[in-house]
């Protein structure tokens, strides 16, 4: 390490891995990720040498990549591409029961539900599965259920500026069903609304039901 600054030596080690979007960009090498695994290993009391474990932190750390891989992915570039041509149609386009699959910001520990989104289009839309794909970008963060709603319907708003849009996550929380306070079956809706969602309470009560028939 002597030899190289610490910044061409992160990407001699990382050289494989996209780089973060996210401002924090000063990630440790796999070695050292692998590293930390043994230690929360030994944390939770077993041997990281034994057999079952050796190649655990290798697994570990792939797993992250995949769980994580939110920090690399933009949200506002899945959303550039637009299409005109919808021969004028004019009322909201919903996407039901987008799958979550999130690490909660204060236990890493995951937190699993559906999406809700609908957005209110003016004069252009965006292929339906972008908006299934920015769930999945702000999803694989860590993140709290607050936060990712109102991430994913700031997101279509800028991008899209549509008359309004309407995003509902309904998750369950390992942390809260496997620790703590050990409550089972309990989940947690989020929603957030912008423009005509806000204000035309028949416009926000027809997205609730169409969300959840
Ligand atoms: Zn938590």
């Amino acid at each position: 390490m002597d030899s190289l600054d610490p910044v061409s030596a992160e990407n001699l080690l990382n050289s494989s891995r996209p780089k973060s979007i996210t401002t924090f960009t000063n990630r440790p090498s796999k070695e050292e990720a692998m590293a930390a695994v043994r230690t929360l290993l030994a944390w939770a009391g077993d041997n990281p040498e034994r057999e079952g474990l050796k190649d655990t932190p290798k697994r570990v750390v792939e797993a992250y990549d995949e769980w994580f891989q939110g920090y690399t992915a933009d949200p506002a570039k899945e959303l550039s591409r637009t299409f005109e041509d919808v021969q004028g149609y004019d009322d909201m386009v919903l996407l039901r029961e987008i799958d979550v699959e999130s690490h909660c910001e204060h236990h890493m520990a995951p937190f699993l539900g559906k999406a809700y989104v609908a957005y209110m289009p003016t004069d252009k839309v965006v292929g339906i599965s972008k908006i299934a794909r920015v769930v999945e970008i702000f999803a694989k963060r860590l993140q709290t259920q607050e936060t990712m709603t109102k991430q994913i319907a700031d997101a279509i708003e800028t991008s899209l500026a549509p008359l309004g849009v309407a995003v509902l996550i309904d998750a369950e929380h390992q942390c809260m069903t496997t620790r703590g306070v050990h409550h089972k079956h309990v989940t947690t809706i989020t929603t957030r609304f912008t423009g005509v969602f806000k204000t035309d309470a028949a416009l926000q009560d027809r997205f609730l039901k169409l969300a959840q028939k």
